[in-house]
């Protein structure tokens, strides 16, 4: 799956498991995050590699536990991360690296926006303006996030 559709997807079925549905779908993007650069610059051997693993899944939820102390923000990250895994399917995921070796699919980055892809974004996209109409903890947690967004901004003009 593409950007949106990751996005729509994963912060709708967090808003349904009262998770944090803003949190989820930033997570939703680490697993690319971490693992397209280093591909297209040549260093992994594959777009989808360590972040793409039940590894960091787990490593990331822990991580943001110990810093932030709050189980629903914890729990909203290691959801987003494994949601993007599954709605990565039906295309390669080492689950289990680096306990299980695989067989990377090796070869130069490329990309081709399908149809298919184009759809799911459209789902996604659909999905996130229903949640912002319907949810008002997501429309708070929007908006305090860009809040933050400005105040840190404001401070780096002064
Ligand atoms: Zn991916």
């Amino acid at each position: 799956m593409f950007v949106l559709a990751h996005l729509g997807i994963t912060a709708f079925l967090a808003s349904f498991l009262s998770l944090s549905p803003l949190t989820a779908l930033i997570a939703s993007q680490l697993p690319d995050l971490i693992d397209k650069p280093p591909y297209i610059l040549g260093i992994f051997p594959s777009g989808r590699y360590i972040g793409h693993t039940l590894l960091f899944v787990l490593l990331f939820g822990l991580s943001t536990y110990i810093i932030t102390r709050k189980k629903i923000i914890a729990l909203s990250v290691s959801f987003g991360m494994l949601m993007h895994l599954i709605e990565d399917l039906p295309y390669f995921i080492p689950w289990f690296y680096p306990f299980i070796n695989y067989d990377f699919p090796k070869g130069p980055f490329k990309f081709t926006y399908t149809l298919e892809l184009f759809i799911l974004d459209l789902i996604g996209l659909s999905l996130l303006f229903f949640l912002y109409k319907t949810n008002k903890n997501f429309r708070k947690e929007i908006s305090s996030f860009f809040y933050k967004i400005k105040q840190i901004l404001n401070s780096l003009n002064k």
